[in-house]
């Protein structure tokens, strides 16, 4: 046998020999072995053993008592086998499975094997076998905890988990039970789980119960499942295989309530609260999808936008509550006059709108309109009282150009606002051509606003010239365009959009901070005739905003204009003055004391009273150029030239005459008596440097015939 045969060849070796391989033997071996003396003191220690415990010397253990560094609680354990080697017939003792302090002062935990080799009279010792299983029982209690972990992880769970083989569940854990109607989790066990899935679902569940890898998209699925009690629960339910087992893990979340919530937000979010019409998301949302529809089949779309005339009036005056009643009220007659696949939408305040889809064209559209007039001709009870309401309608319907939803509504919000322009209690339809016109303001507006944004704007100036000297008295600081694409572009195209956009505010800031810039600059020059003066459009919504006096203050007293050199007048038009408003007289008597003159423009166009001359503090007055263009011998507008150069002069206010463009109107002017002149006839307005070149020189004028 090879075991006896081993030993008698170590028999064969010499005592030198036999201690040589002892010592390699020890030496190599990743045991940690130790001689223990019958005290149980340590005699010896291999060298492992002293890398683990340490050493004092060379080759001596740091540590005499073993005990002193096992772990407290595993001592009675390591005692019990010690005690049991007393007996001499025990040969061996352990394994035994313990912790140690070793040298680097962490625990480590051994498994010592001893045996008891006191009667060998070679020996006399124990001898110690011990290895580090640190790693082993470290791994192992970490699986035995994560085990325990998932298990109450499991169990405590509010997600139901179920463990399902082939079909029938094996296991489920409380909430699994709670979900479908059962007091116990075993009570489930064996049942078959696709038979609480509601029919709809069942086969996808079943699919995914049956194939061996569910793959990615395995979940979370929607499913609804049906407890035993009949409750229909919506959940999300995920199928994981558990690797190896062909068991799977069924993990079903309940989303009843969640959905429930949802439906309820969503529903409020899409509804208005009073009247539980569609909202204007929800509005919106339907248009867009009857547009596509249109699109795509062939269709025609109408949309309606009303306004209750005057509510506001009726819920200021009345209760809320009253209000609210009319509103409900029309709301209701609205809903009952369209069809069901009609949409009828409030869009808050007494603004309702309805949207009819048609495969047909629908030649009359103005009998919706009156359709939506009639429905309130009936009156309205509320709190008691009868209210007779009306509404004002507006009306646009599917066409080539308007694609978008918000085109749509746009085209009804301006036909509405002219049903109202002409009268309210009517219905207008949205017609191309002012359609066009909208679209086009639109564009100038947006356009005009990055023109200001980013400096496209300059002002020309236009001489006024005195005719009996032919030297330039003033100049008229004139707004322009310079468009990126459509080169210079004049005022009257996009003044009128600033005006109705409040553009006006920065555009008229801005052409008031350069005019007064270039007059201090021309401060400087060598004039024939001072002071010079700078005259400065101002539109009736400047004058009125409330900060316009406090602008100009501040930029008189950035630029501070020497009054010997240099003059600044403001030009309004009559419709300004006109506008009976109080501040208009305070505000020009404020600039009166800053020493800014007030022009009145374009004179003679708009009223036919002029009594307000005497009321407030006017400087000059512009006769407008249509009467000079049509001055004539013996004409009606000679007469009223003749006439207004005669009530300024008994007013003590000077005259400028626009536009004028041809010797015989100058001549014809001067025989009347003018002596300011503004025209084509001298010159166009133009940028500051030609005009620099014109103020140093006099102009000529035709002399004066004796
Ligand atoms: P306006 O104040 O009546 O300005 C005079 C207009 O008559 C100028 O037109 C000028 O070019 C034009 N004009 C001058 N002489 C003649 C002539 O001999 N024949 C003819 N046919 N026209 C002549 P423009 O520059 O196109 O300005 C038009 C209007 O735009 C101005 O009328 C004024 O109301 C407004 N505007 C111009 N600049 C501004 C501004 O800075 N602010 C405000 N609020 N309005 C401005
Ligand atoms: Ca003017
Ligand atoms: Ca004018």
């Amino acid at each position: 046998m090879g075991e006896t045969r081993a030993g008698a060849r170590a028999g064969h070796l010499s005592q030198q020999q036999a201690a040589a391989l002892w010592e390699s033997l020890v030496a190599n071996s990743p045991d940690i072995i130790t001689v223990h003396d019958e005290r149980g003191r340590v005699v010896y220690a291999s060298p492992s053993a002293l890398r683990f415990f340490g050493q004092a010397a060379e080759g001596r253990p740091a540590l005499r008592d073993i005990f002193q560094v096992i772990h407290e609680d595993d001592r009675p354990r390591v005692m019990k086998e010690v005690e049991r080697m007393r007996d001499p017939s025990v040969r061996m003792a352990g394994p035994v499975t313990f912790r140690i302090r070793v040298a680097s002062g962490e625990w480590r935990w051994v498994e010592s094997t001893a045996c008891n080799l006191l009667s060998d009279k070679r020996v006399g010792a124990f001898l110690v076998t011990s290895r580090d299983v640190t790693d082993v029982v470290v791994g192992q209690d970490k699986l035995r905890q994560s085990e325990l972990r998932y298990e109450a992880l499991v169990e405590h769970s509010p997600l139901a988990v179920l463990v399902v083989a082939e079909g029938s569940i094996t296991y489920a854990n409380p909430a699994a039970a709670r979900l479908l109607g059962f007091q116990y989790p075993e009570q489930l066990q064996g049942m078959e789980l696709a038979g609480f899935v509601d029919s709809e679902d069942r086969a996808r569940i079943k699919a995914l119960l049956g194939s061996e890898d569910p793959g990615p998209h395995a979940g979370p699925v929607p499913a609804r499942f049906v407890s035993i009690g009949g409750r229909t629960l919506d959940t999300e339910t995920s199928v994981i295989p558990i690797p190896g087992t062909g068991l799977k893990q069924v993990l079903v979340r309940d989303v009843t309530e969640e959905m429930r919530a949802r439906a309820a937000l969503e529903y409020q979010a899409m509804h208005d609260s009073l009247t539980g019409l569609p909202n204007k998301a929800l509005f919106m949302d339907r248009l867009a999808q009857a547009i596509s529809r249109a699109q795509r089949f062939g269709g025609h779309i109408v949309v309606m936008l009303a306004d209750i005339d005057r509510f506001k009036l009726i819920n200021d005056t009345y209760s809320h509550s009253v209000g609210d009643r009319i509103l409900l009220a029309v709301a209701e007659r609205i809903k009952q006059s369209f069809r069901p696949t009609d949409t009828v939408a409030r869009f808050g305040g007494d603004e309702f709108v309805v949207l009819c889809e048609d495969t047909e064209e629908m030649p009359n559209i103005g009998a919706f309109g009156e359709r939506l007039l009639r429905i309130m001709s009936r009156p309205v009870i509320a709190d008691g009282s009868m209210f007779h309401v009306e509404m004002s309608v507006g009306i646009t319907e599917s066409r080539g150009f308007n694609r978008t939803p918000d085109d749509l509504l746009k085209e009804a919000d301006s036909a509405l606002a002219r049903a109202k322009e002409k009268g309210r209690g009517r219905y207008e339809i949205f017609d191309e051509e002012t359609g066009r016109a909208v679209a086009h303001r639109m564009q100038v507006e947006s356009e005009l606003r990055q023109a200001l944004q980013y400096g496209e704007l300059r002002v020309f100036y236009q001489p006024v010239v005195d005719i009996t000297t032919g030297e330039v008295h003033g100049l008229e600081a004139l707004v322009r365009w310079q468009h990126p694409r459509r080169g210079l572009v004049g005022p009257m195209e996009f003044i009128p959009v600033a005006e109705e956009t409040g553009l006006i505010m920065p555009l008229g800031r801005y052409v008031l901070r350069e005019a007064l810039a270039q007059l201090k600059q021309w401060e400087q020059l060598e004039l024939p005739h001072r002071p010079i003066v700078m005259s400065v459009n101002l539109s009736g919504r400047q004058l009125l905003s409330g900060q316009f006096l406090e602008e100009a203050r501040a930029l008189l007293e950035e630029f501070s204009p020497d009054p010997a050199l240099s003059r600044i007048e403001l030009e309004v038009t009559e419709s300004v003055i006109m506008a009976d408003r109080p501040e208009v007289s305070e505000v020009m008597a404020s600039l009166r004391e800053l020493g800014i003159g007030i022009v009145i423009d374009d004179f003679g166009t708009g009223y036919s009273s002029f009594s307000y001359l005497k009321r407030f503090p006017v400087q000059m007055l512009k006769i407008d150029k249509s009467f000079v263009s049509g001055l004539r011998l013996g004409s009606d507008d000679e007469a009223i030239i003749s006439a207004i150069i005669q009530l300024a002069r008994v007013l003590g206010i000077d005259v400028v005459a626009e536009g004028v463009e041809t010797l015989s109107q100058l001549l014809h002017l001067r025989n009347l008596g003018c002596r300011l002149v503004q025209g084509f006839y001298f010159s166009r307005p133009e940028p500051s440097g030609e005009v620099e070149k014109l103020i140093k020189r006099k102009f000529n004028v035709p002399a004066v015939k004796v």
